[in-house]
């Protein structure tokens, strides 16, 4: 960031685009290309009864809180966690492996992940897998929560789970998991995390009128140059491909800047 400022970048914070000001006002300011990067950070939920339950958190939140926001140190920062000692983590991929693996680091003396398919259709990288069998923690795999129970004081207690096995294969090309009727279950927890992948931010599509984006809400945008469908915007990163990677949303970075050049010096 020192960096980009010495090159003459001029770094405004806490602005919130959509909310303070639109594309459009960004435009009317005297801005004349804009490229948004506003990346997939809206969390998926299960949306199953007592989600709203204290101790219920998505892994966006639990990893943002003990690492960035350092609550691994609290008292000395003043960030808290709920780090209980049976902490049930959702999901199969990489953020499912790095919550589960935090959960541990944060005292949990049983660390579960839950997947609803099998150890092969894991998204998770194979080494991501071999690392938190590694650590200990213990795989419900082809297993599902259906409800959420919690006490008087409104945290999370216990959930109800239900066993699954594969069927047909669905349109992600991965077999579909059935529910097993009747292999209820009910599993004590006292801290959730959710990893089942994240959303894109509708903020900034819904206040760019002509911005076209695709059915899961991802900007649309020209591969090769990142331009969008409003004249002067380019997207690019998880905006437009949905969660994805570092190296992606860099290299979507470049090729907009080149584009976004082309375009500055001959409008
Ligand atoms: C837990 C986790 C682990 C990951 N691990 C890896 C990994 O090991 N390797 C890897 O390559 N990738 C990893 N990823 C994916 C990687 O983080 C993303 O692919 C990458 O950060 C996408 O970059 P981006 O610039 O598109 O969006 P982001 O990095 O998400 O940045 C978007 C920024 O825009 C801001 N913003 C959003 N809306 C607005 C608005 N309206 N106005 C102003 N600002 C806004 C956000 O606050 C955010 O700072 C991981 C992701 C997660 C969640």
């Amino acid at each position: 960031m020192d960096y980009l400022e010495k090159l003459g970048v001029e770094i405004k914070t806490s602005f919130v685009v959509g909310m303070l000001w639109s594309i459009d006002e960004l435009f009317k300011e005297g801005y004349h290309a804009v490229f948004i990067g506003t990346g997939a950070g809206l969390p998926n939920f299960m949306r199953i009864p007592g989600e709203n339950l204290n101790g219920i958190y998505s892994a966006n939140e639990y990893l943002t809180r003990s690492n960035l926001m350092k609550a691994y140190d609290f008292p000395n920062y003043d960030t808290p966690i709920h780090s209980g000692k049976n902490v049930v983590v959702l999901g199969g991929g990489n953020t499912a492996m790095d919550s589960v693996r935090t959960a541990l680091r944060l005292g949990a003396e049983n660390a579960y992940i839950m997947y609803r398919r099998s150890r092969k259709e894991m998204p998770a990288r194979l080494d991501e897998i071999h690392h938190a069998e590694q650590e200990g923690v213990q795989f419900h795999l082809l297993t599902t929560p259906i409800k959420y129970n919690g006490n008087e004081d409104g945290w999370v207690t216990s959930m109800e789970c239900l066993k699954m096995e594969l069927g047909e294969p669905d349109a992600s090309g991965r077999r579909r998991p059935v529910p097993i009727e009747g292999s209820n279950f009910v599993m004590e927890v006292d801290t959730v995390v959710v990893a089942i992948g994240n959303s894109s931010n509708p903020l900034v599509p819904q206040t760019t009128p002509g911005l076209e984006v695709n059915k899961w809400g991802n900007i649309i945008a020209d591969p090769e140059t990142m331009r969008t469908s409003r004249e002067g915007v380019w997207a690019g990163g998880d905006i437009v491909t949905g969660g994805a990677t570092v190296i992606l949303a860099a290299g979507a970075g470049k090729k907009a800047a080149k584009d976004i050049h082309r375009y500055l010096q001959n409008p």
